[in-house]
C-alpha cells in the first residue's frame, strides 16, 4: 500500500445508508467512490439474463471473470459489458440473485481482484459487506454502518417508492432480512463487523449527521491526510 493512498472501508447490512453516505463522504474527501454491491448485482443480472442456474458455481465464476464492469466514481452509475445497468440492477430479483451469486468463492475471487485494482493508485471510499474484513483488512478507516431493521426497511421502501415502484414495507423488510441472513451465514467473506471497525448506528440520525460522524472519524484516523478533507 503506497503511503499516501487512503482506504475508507464502509460495511454493513442493506438499508443502513452505506451507498448514500459513501458517495457523499467520497465527494467531500475527493476520493473515488466504489460500490462493490453494484458489482455483485451486475454479475447476478447477467446470470439471470442468461438463465444460468444459481447453483452452477463454475459458470457463475466464469461470468464474474468475463464481466466488463465499469463504475462511475462520482455518480456510482455502473456499466456491464458496455451497457448502463444502473437501474436494472436495482430490481428485487437481482437483489436476491446477488446474494446467491456473492456466496460463490470463485465469484468473490474475481471481483476482489477488480476491487483491489481500482484502489491501487488512488484513495477510495469503498462500501460493501467485506471491505474492512477481506478486501482491505489494512484500511486506515473502517466503519460498520448499521440501523434498526425497521428503519432500514423503511428507508429501502422509500427508495423504491421514489423510483416509482409500489412496494409494501413488510415485503421489503422480509427481503432485507432474508438477504442479511444469507450474507451473514455464508462461508466466504460473510457480512461482519471487523474487530477494528467503528460501529456507527444511524438509527434516528439524518444523513448530514451521519456524514459528519464519518468525516470526523476519518479525520481522527488520518493524521497526515487533512489537506484532502474539505
Ligand atoms: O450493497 P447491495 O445491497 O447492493 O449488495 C447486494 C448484495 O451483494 C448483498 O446482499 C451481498 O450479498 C452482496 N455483496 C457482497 N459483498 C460485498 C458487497 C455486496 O457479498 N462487498
Amino acid at each position: 500500500m503506497s503511503d499516501k493512498r487512503i482506504i475508507v472501508a464502509i460495511d454493513g447490512p442493506g438499508g443502513a445508508g452505506k451507498s448514500t453516505l459513501a458517495k457523499r463522504v467520497a465527494k467531500r474527501l475527493g476520493f473515488l467512490y466504489i460500490n462493490t454491491g453494484a458489482m455483485y448485482r451486475a454479475v447476478a443480472l447477467w446470470a439471470l439474463r442468461l438463465n444460468v442456474d444459481m447453483s452452477d458455481m463454475h459458470r457463475l465464476e466464469q461470468l464474474a471473470k468475463e464481466a466488463d464492469i465499469e463504475l462511475d466514481p462520482e455518480t456510482g452509475d455502473i456499466r456491464l459489458n458496455g451497457e448502463d445497468v444502473t437501474q436494472a440492477i436495482r430490481d428485487g430479483k437481482v437483489s436476491a440473485a446477488a446474494s446467491k451469486v456473492s456466496a460463490v468463492a470463485g465469484v468473490r475471487r474475481a471481483l476482489l481482484r477488480i476491487q483491489r485494482g481500482m484502489a491501487q493508485e488512488t484513495s477510495v471510499v469503498m462500501e460493501g459487506r467485506d471491505i474492512g474484513s477481506v478486501v482491505f483488512p489494512k484500511a486506515q478507516v473502517k466503519i460498520y454502518l448499521d440501523a434498526h431493521p425497521e428503519e432500514r426497511a423503511r428507508r429501502r421502501a422509500l427508495e423504491h417508492q421514489e423510483q416509482g415502484d409500489a412496494v409494501h414495507r413488510d415485503d421489503v423488510a422480509a427481503e432485507l432480512n432474508r438477504r442479511d441472513q444469507q450474507d451473514r451465514a455464508r462461508a466466504e467473506a460473510p457480512l461482519m463487523q471487523a474487530p477494528d471497525a467503528q460501529l456507527v448506528d444511524t438509527t434516528g440520525l439524518s444523513i448530514d449527521e451521519v456524514e459528519e460522524v464519518i468525516l470526523s472519524l476519518v479525520r481522527s484516523r488520518i493524521s497526515n491526510g487533512k489537506e484532502a478533507i474539505r
